[in-house]
C-alpha cells in the first residue's frame, strides 16, 4: 500500500491555537485569548500570519498580524501603529524582565563563582 507523501502545509494547529484564531476572528482582544488559550499575542500574530488567517483590520491585533506578515499595516490598521508600538515595547518589556529574573533564578546555585569574580 502506498504511503501518501507528507503534505506541503504549513504545521497544524494545537486546539488551543484553533480556538485563539476564531476568538480573534470574532473581534476577541490579544489579552483576552491570552487568558482564555495561554497563547501570547506574538505567537497569535505569527500563527494568523501562518495560516493566512485575515487580520481584523482597525484593532491592534489587525496591527499585529500585518507586523507578524512583515507588511505595511492596512488603511484602517495603520493609525493604531503608535498605540501597538507602545504594547509591543511593554510586553518586550515584560518579557525580557522575565527572562532576566529566569536566568537569575537559574544561575543561583552558581553564586559562588559569579562572587569570587565580582
Ligand atoms: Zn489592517
Amino acid at each position: 500500500m502506498a504511503i501518501p507523501a507528507t503534505p506541503t502545509s504549513p504545521p497544524a494547529v494545537t486546539t488551543a491555537e484553533a480556538l485563539a484564531l476564531d476568538l480573534m476572528a470574532d473581534g476577541f482582544s490579544a489579552d483576552d485569548i491570552r487568558l482564555r488559550t495561554e497563547i501570547a499575542p506574538d505567537d497569535l500574530y505569527r500563527l494568523a500570519a501562518l495560516h493566512n488567517v485575515p487580520s481584523p483590520h482597525g484593532t491592534i491585533e489587525g496591527f499585529g498580524c500585518h507586523r507578524a506578515r512583515r507588511e505595511q499595516p492596512s488603511e484602517k490598521c495603520a493609525p493604531l501603529e503608535a498605540r501597538c508600538e507602545a504594547q509591543f515595547r511593554a510586553r518586550q518589556r515584560i518579557a525580557d524582565a522575565e527572562r532576566t529574573l529566569g536566568r537569575q533564578h537559574r544561575t543561583r546555585r552558581g553564586r559562588r563563582n559569579t562572587l569570587a569574580r565580582a
